[in-house]
């Protein structure tokens, strides 16, 4: 198995970034990555007042797929999601919804132990792991690894996990697939600012679809389609996402406009991923079984 180590890093996507290993459409990569804080936090009691912020954020990569065009579909299946045994998080001034009612930061250290993030001696919570931050380079420019948009990024979606297939529009040849920001488990929203923060590993085949199109981003698991948008409000995200449900119900489901709005507003659920970040995230959730008569293939 191809793989990519942990000090290949990048703190945005961009078509500047040198590619660090480069696999032909239907190879599988595994991607080592640190955890979002750059492993600044090893305890309780770390200084996270003076973290280096440069340091947050690292993607792992990027990977260069062969084949890929500008205009193709990347499909991204994650294979397997595998974490440390060891989490962190930190909250506090300036972060998150409570971001007010604190006057400095705070770290919290959470062991993983048998399939479990321990955050108190009371409270042990089922690990659901899940890739925070996915992107491929931009068009052009530079996007940090922070935010979220089109290519992916900081989107913060917990369905981005294990056994889902995440599409993305390629922009730049070659595609530029980074990773980071792997989280033990998260609920949507992100509310505090942090997820369970842990390094871990990643193995993803990655193939190049070239006469395809889909909303993107655009994530498909056993039981839903999901679209997700990116906006500076998370009502605007939630219109985008929506939108965006519209056009691939018009298109794969043969839909009218008025069929698919109705479709969604009868059984889609609007779904928060982040409100933390310089963009919110939101998702719409499809059902896929009460689209079985289209056969839609994905
Ligand atoms: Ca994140
Ligand atoms: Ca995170």
């Amino acid at each position: 198995m191809k793989k990519i180590n942990s000090d290949k890093f990048v703190m945005a996507m961009s078509r500047e970034n040198k590619p660090v290993l480069s696999v032909k459409s239907g190879e599988s990569v595994t991607f080592i990555t640190q955890d979002a804080l750059g492993g600044q936090v090893k305890s309780a009691d770390t200084k996270v007042d003076v973290l280096d912020w440069n340091a947050v954020n690292p993607a792992t990569g990027p990977l260069y797929i062969e084949d890929a065009m500008p205009g193709d579909l990347l499909k991204i299946e994650i294979l397997k999601i595998k974490v440390a045994d060891s989490s962190c998080m930190i909250t506090g001034k300036g972060i998150g919804v409570c971001a007010d009612f604190f006057d400095k930061i705070l770290a919290r250290v959470m062991p993983i132990e048998n399939g479990c993030v321990i955050f108190s001696d009371k409270i042990k919570i089922p690990l659901a792991p899940m890739i925070g931050v996915i992107g491929v380079a931009p068009e052009s420019g530079s996007i940090n690894n922070g935010t979220p948009g089109e290519h992916g990024g900081n989107m913060d979606c917990k369905e981005v996990s294990q056994g889902a297939v995440l599409y993305l529009k390629v922009f730049v040849e070659g595609a530029l697939l980074s990773l980071g920001d792997l989280h033990g488990v998260m609920g949507d929203g992100e509310v505090s600012g942090c997820g369970a923060e842990l390094p871990g590993e990643v193995t993803v085949k990655v193939s190049v679809l070239k006469d395809k199109t889909l909303p993107t981003p655009f994530i498909s698991n056993e039981q839903f389609f999901m679209t997700i948008a990116s906006e500076e409000s998370i009502s605007h995200a939630i219109d985008s996402a929506t939108l965006l449900g519209v056009d691939f119900l018009m298109n794969e489901a043969n839909m009218t406009r008025e069929e698919a709005i109705s479709f969604i507003s009868l059984v889609c659920d609007v779904r928060v991923c982040q409100i933390v970040d310089p963009l919110k995230t939101a998702r719409l959730e499809i059902p896929k079984k009460l689209l079985d008569a289209y056969k839609i293939i994905v």
